[in-house]
């Protein structure tokens, strides 16, 4: 069976009520930090998925009214016609593109704190909310209720005006107010929408039934149900009411979106939840339960596990949050035979922690997610050389092939080189520690296109000094030679009063540990003052291998940027299982051969750990050390220096550093200057 064959299920057009996706590749609703605040750049961000070959793309959450605003966060917003204009920008883009536009319609009851427009928040029940600021939700009484049903029938209606295919209705994530009102530690109410399950489905069925009248003759209802908290028999259980519920709405909708709650257990990074379609358990029953369409999600990157999806009844369009950002062309790759050019998500949750931060979308694997408007960017397509110069890059981190992959993508003669036995740089590194292993991912992308370019030449174990690059004899240099962690404990927190650090003391760093160099079996103190993820992954490490480790840090919480990850709770909660000692608002004041001292952050009281070695997890150093030289020695026509020698940061940064430096090759530096990006200003007009 050839390929085409082996995938061609995957492109059956799918009848979703009045409309047809062309395809089972379905790109659900995802939140991005571009939303109202940014809409061009939203609908160009789209229109990439369509050009892709996605069928349908849906936008992100989208309020419906004040009473609903996620405020400062960038999300969609159709409070009344006013907002019809930004979002048209996105239908009228993916309909250029040949794809469906989905809008998810959403009032977030308790979830959204209300902030810009100050009004109250609402709920099933009163009580405290999510977010911690001082207002609480009040219950919602019948006159609410019939305001929110009207309000949701009036903006589906809007959003048809605005051209969308399919419109939502969403109960899901933990997030939105039909979810609250199925859940019974949210809904105490003794009236007709409270109790029973069928009266806490109530609200549901209303908004389902009205959403159709109002636009179901042209428009597709979709319906997105978690059909599991995943807290067993403390949360809805898709074995329980979860099943229930999709038994008693069963053919209302023309399409159920299906997945579990709360966000961190639909979007789960690799690092908790490695398996690709790990929802499957939990949403495999729904189509024995309903004739109409269902999609579903679970990092899905493989065509053989999509189909396998298909085939054994699970799903009938392959759901993609993730995959579509890591890969805006993944149907277009399967549908044309080039599976190995896949860019794979690495589960890393990136994007994610963009939104969670309110700025527009990034992603590791896809530097130009988010820059398709205000820079231009086509994750495919890169302009052609300028003449016919070759470059020298050195280092093959996610910097350097990332530049490497790209400069050779414009024609570019290309010779590579890099110290170690292996390309990959700190992603090879990093890929070796506990839940990592995906990452490799973004070293495998690039080595793939890189080892098919005649135009590349590689050298590893190539440790390359001032004189080594004169005399290659290249003029044009890139240098992604990375950064190193540093030993002297000096970070975030201790600027002010360095730590002493005696000659005698075992300190290792995380380099050390990476490149095998471990300490003395026994117990280790891991000291976080980087605070991102990685001490964490080292404590694991070593906790496995069967040290006893106490995990210091001067913040509150271990880890707390993975928060913006959504993995900060199970970071924790997995060292508290391994029987990690944790010291939190601890920083760091001395080291020595058999004491450790530390500082309570609030108070300055001290506090001593005898008889440990250490891991210093601080802050990078910046390998310059060939820079400098090439800058004393000159003779070079262009010298760039990329990703973490340049600025100690994420992946990601890394990678989007080197696309920029390739991009950005043979342009003047006015031109570069003046091309820094579009902004989305706000309009001044007369309201
Ligand atoms: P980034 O994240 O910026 O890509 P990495 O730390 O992942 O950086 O990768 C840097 C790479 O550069 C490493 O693989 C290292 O071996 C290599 N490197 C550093 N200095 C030199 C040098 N002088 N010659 C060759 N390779 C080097
Ligand atoms: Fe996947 Fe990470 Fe990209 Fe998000 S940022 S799409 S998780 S690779």
């Amino acid at each position: 069976m050839t390929e085409k064959d082996k995938y061609s299920v995957l492109f059956e057009p799918v009848q979703i009520g009045p409309v047809v996706a062309k395809n089972r590749f379905y790109q659900v609703p995802h939140c991005n930090g571009m939303g109202h605040v940014r809409p061009r750049a939203e609908a160009a961000m789209r229109a990439m998925k369509a050009e892709g070959g996605w069928a349908v793309v849906s936008n992100q959450e989208t309020e419906i009214h004040p009473t609903s605003d996620l405020a400062p966060f960038a999300e969609g917003r159709l409070w009344d016609a006013r907002d019809i204009p930004a979002l048209r920008l996105m239908t009228d883009a993916v309909h250029d593109k040949g794809a469906l536009a989905a809008i998810e319609l959403v009032h977030n009851g308790g979830h959204a704190s209300n902030l810009l427009s100050r009004a109250p928040i609402l709920a099933p029940s009163d009580m405290a909310i999510e977010n911690v600021i001082p207002m609480q939700a009040r219950a919602m009484d019948k006159s609410d209720i019939r305001a929110l049903r009207r309000w949701h029938r009036d903006a589906a209606v809007r959003a048809r005006d605005a051209g969308f295919d399919v419109i939502y209705v969403y109960a899901g994530h933990n997030m939105t107010i039909a979810q609250h009102f199925m859940l019974p530690h949210m809904n105490q109410r003794s009236d007709e929408y409270g109790g029973s399950l069928e009266n806490r489905v109530r609200l549901t069925r209303e908004l389902l039934e009205e959403t159709r009248e109002a636009v179901g003759d042209t428009c597709a209802v979709a319906f997105r149900f978690a059909v599991d908290e995943m807290l067993g028999a403390d949360g809805m259980q898709a074995a329980e009411e979860g099943r229930a519920i999709v038994e008693l709405l069963s053919d209302l909708p023309d399409l159920w979106d299906v997945n579990v709650a709360g966000w961190p257990n639909d979007s789960a990074t690799t690092r908790f939840q490695p398996q690709d379609g790990y929802q499957n358990d939990y949403i495999s029953f729904v189509k024995q339960v309903t004739q109409k369409p269902v999609v579903g999600v679970g990092r899905f990157t493989s065509p053989d596990l999509m189909v396998s999806m298909i085939r054994k009844g699970v799903l009938d369009l392959i759901g993609a949050a993730r995959p579509s950002i890591a890969d805006p062309f993944l149907p277009e790759k399967i549908k044309t035979g080039r599976i190995d050019e896949i860019r794979e998500c690495i589960g890393c949750n990136i994007c994610v922690s963009a939104d969670s931060q309110g700025v527009p979308i990034r992603c590791t694997q896809n530097p130009t997610m988010g820059e398709e408007w205000r820079r231009g960017w086509h994750p495919e397509i890169i302009a052609p050389k300028l003449s016919d110069q070759e470059v020298l890059v050195v280092g093959a981190g996610p910097a350097g092939l990332e530049c490497a992959m790209q400069l050779s993508k414009r024609g570019y003669g290309v010779t590579l080189a890099d110290a170690a036995d292996e390309p990959g740089g700190r992603v090879l590194r990093e890929s070796s520690l506990p839940g990592l292993s995906a990452w490799m991912r973004v070293a495998d992308h690039r080595l793939y296109h890189l080892r098919q370019d005649n135009n590349v030449q590689m050298f590893m174990q190539s440790q390359l000094g001032a004189d080594d690059v004169a005399e290659l004899g290249l003029k044009h240099v890139f240098l992604a030679t990375g950064a190193r962690w540093r030993r002297d404990g000096l970070g975030r927190s201790t600027y002010r009063a360095p730590p002493q650090i005696d000659k005698a003391a075992q300190v290792f760093t995380p380099d050390d540990i990476m490149d095998g160099k471990m300490p003395p079996k026994g117990p280790v103190m891991i000291y976080d003052d980087d605070q991102i993820y990685l001490a964490a992954v080292l404590a694991e490490k070593l906790a496995c291998d069967g040290y006893d480790v106490t995990f210091v840090t001067p913040a509150n919480m271990v880890s707390p940027f993975t928060q913006y990850t959504l993995e900060q709770a199970r970071v924790q909660l997995r060292l508290i299982e391994l029987g990690v000692t944790l010291l939190i608002n601890s920083t760091l004041v001395a080291l020595s051969a058999d004491a450790v001292r530390f500082a309570c952050t609030y108070s300055g009281q001290e506090k001593e750990l005898a008889n440990l070695s250490s891991v210093l997890v601080t802050e990078r150093r910046r390998e310059t050390t060939l820079y400098d030289a090439l800058r004393q020695r000159g003779g070079l026509d262009t010298l760039n220096l990329i990703g973490d020698a340049a600025s100690p940061s994420l992946i990601a940064d890394a990678v989007y550093s080197g696309h920029m430096a390739a991009r950005n090759f043979e342009r003047s530096p006015d031109v570069i200057e003046a091309d820094w990006f579009r902004r989305e200003l706000v309009a001044t007009d007369k309201e």
